[in-house]
């Protein structure tokens, strides 16, 4: 049916079809039986097929025949096809981006922005493959030389979430991939076709450059395809991203068969606003961080901690904002807020406002559901303002839905200790012109995030730092810095060129 101001399921259809069989998708990928839905109007989009559990192991042992030869392919040479999945995905960037908006509901903007974030960690990748340094130590032996070698680990396993369906994906995959390790992808059941559109460029790219084909692979499917990946005693690293309640469960089953695991997790990211504060950075800072892609990023901010000297008038700015923001299909110019991914996130989000008002809080604005006439399937929320008294259960919990909880604070130790009184992890900032303050948040006992900002919000990381968190937000890194480190094995190499046999420590047995 048509629907004024919302887009026809026909249409979108067809756009999600054009834009799959463009990245070079298989169009026998759109006969299955399981639907691919999306938030914009709850309609179908297609119908894919899933995988079964049983066929993971298939697929494990297809990586690691393609693990022997890309382990011993040069960082380099592998590094190659990295290159030309780069080049793929910005020649393809709108085609991707279009899915994603389909799947996840982003606005064009924050899509494009998802698809350039994976063209970035391939330009970072692409260098790393040249940069995959051990250490030389000195030894302590006459004669000797002692230094480190990285080597490829083996077949990591990828989960990913809904939210960023494809970016999660390439952070793993371009670093794997150039540190020598295949790749088995199951992508959250809310996005199959992006994750197919992402994968065929993939292909497209091994194929060009004559890599191994089954250093990727992806299986559609639900939870218990992510439980055979998780269990399987050839999967050397699994990374999965999504809820601490998923990580719950993957962490102990991948550590009692000694795998290793990487986890991205949950967040309940605060702004500290302190009374020197510019205010009006600080709102932009916070309406783009609390209200962007309908308040689902891992990093969205769900906290405010404002000083009781700037707090209200920070309230009505935050809100003044909020009462403009456009909501309604995201792929049409203008409008900053889509949809919520679907009506278990609806239903999360109202029982927290009725929480937060149970608990003392008082809804400033927003929490109302809109469109539902136009589309009774799909679930636009205005993003919402809430003023509570004290930091009470909802606030240390995360909602997946866009409500920002402010506190308000007298002493900067104070507005930390609150900060940090949550169990996750991920992301933080401080909004202040004083820099002992910003040093003091940055410092050990300031912020305890993965993620410590200063006048700049809690969402939009670059790829070019570690990306991760502690706490229940899981303790793993990706992206930048490092953080390829856990996607290889490190040996410790002591080379003795000496004709003699000196013991370390001085030990003599003879
Ligand atoms: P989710 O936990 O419901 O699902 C994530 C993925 O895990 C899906 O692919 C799902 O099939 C799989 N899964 C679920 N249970 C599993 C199990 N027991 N074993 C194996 N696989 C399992 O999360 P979601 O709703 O898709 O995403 C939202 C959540 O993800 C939020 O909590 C958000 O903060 C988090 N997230 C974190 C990051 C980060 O980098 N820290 C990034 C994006 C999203």
């Amino acid at each position: 049916a048509t629907r004024p101001g919302l887009p026809d399921d026909t249409d979108l259809a067809a756009r999600a079809r054009a834009a799959l069989l463009a990245c070079g998708a298989d169009e026998a990928a759109l006969a299955g039986d399981q639907p691919a839905r999306t938030p914009i109007t709850g309609g179908e989009l297609a119908r894919v097929t899933w995988a079964t559990a049983a066929e993971v192991d298939d697929a494990v042992g297809r990586a690691v025949e393609a693990f022997a030869t890309w382990r011993t392919t040069p960082a380099p040479v592998r590094g190659a096809l990295v290159k030309r999945l780069g080049e793929l995905l910005a020649e393809h960037k709108d085609d991707l981006a279009v899915l994603v908006s389909l799947e996840a509901g982003k606005t064009t903007s924050e899509a494009r922005g998802e698809v350039q974030e994976m063209i970035d960690i391939c330009d970072l990748a692409v260098g790393m493959s040249r940069q995959l340094y051990g250490r030389t130590m000195p030894s302590e032996r006459p004669g000797h030389r002692l230094m480190e070698t990285w080597h490829p680990l083996g077949v990591v396993g990828v989960i990913s979430a809904f939210n960023f369906p494809v970016a999660v994906w390439s952070w793993n995959t371009a670093v794997a991939l150039v540190c020598g390790d295949p790749v088995i992808w199951k992508p959250s059941e809310a996005t199959p076709l992006s994750s197919l559109g992402a994968a065929a460029l993939l292909d497209r790219a091994i194929a060009d450059t004559g890599a191994p084909q089954h250093v990727s692979q992806l299986l559609l499917g639900g939870r218990d395809v992510g439980e055979a990946l998780v269990d399987h005693p050839d999967v050397a690293l699994l990374s999965a991203t999504g809820s601490t309640r998923m990580g719950r469960e993957v962490a102990p089953r991948v550590a009692g068969r000694f795998g290793r695991y990487l986890l991205e997790l949950g967040g309940n990211n605060a702004a500290i606003v302190a009374p020197s504060a510019d205010l009006d950075l600080a709102v932009r800072g916070i309406v783009f961080a609390a209200a962007g892609t309908a308040g689902q990023r891992c990093t969205t901010m769900r906290r405010v901690i404002a000083h009781s000297s700037v707090v209200d008038e920070l309230v009505e700015r935050v809100a003044a904002a909020y009462r403009t923001l456009a909501i309604g299909d995201p792929t049409t110019d203008g409008v900053l807020v889509g949809p919520l991914i679907g009506a278990p996130a609806y239903e999360t989000m109202t029982a927290a406002l009725t929480a937060a008002t149970e608990q003392g809080g008082q809804i400033v604005c927003g929490g109302t559901r809109v469109l539902e006439d136009l589309a009774p399937d799909a679930y636009y929320v205005e993003p919402a303002v809430v003023r509570m008294p004290g930091q009470t259960a909802i606030v240390r919990q995360e909602t997946f839905a866009p409500i920002v909880y402010v506190l308000a604070y007298e002493e900067l130790d104070e507005a930390i200790a609150l900060h940090n009184a949550v169990p996750h992890g991920l992301s933080s900032s401080i909004f202040t012109a004083d820099q002992a303050e910003a040093e003091r948040f940055l410092a050990a006992d300031g912020s305890d995030c993965g993620i410590s900002n200063v006048n700049i919000g809690t969402s939009g990381a670059e790829i070019g730092g570690a990306f991760g968190g502690e706490k229940e937000t899981g303790g793993g890194r990706e992206s930048g810095s490092d953080a390829w480190k856990a996607y290889m094995r490190r040996a410790t190499n002591t080379v003795n060129y000496s004709g003699e046999l000196p013991l370390a420590q001085g030990v003599e047995f003879a």
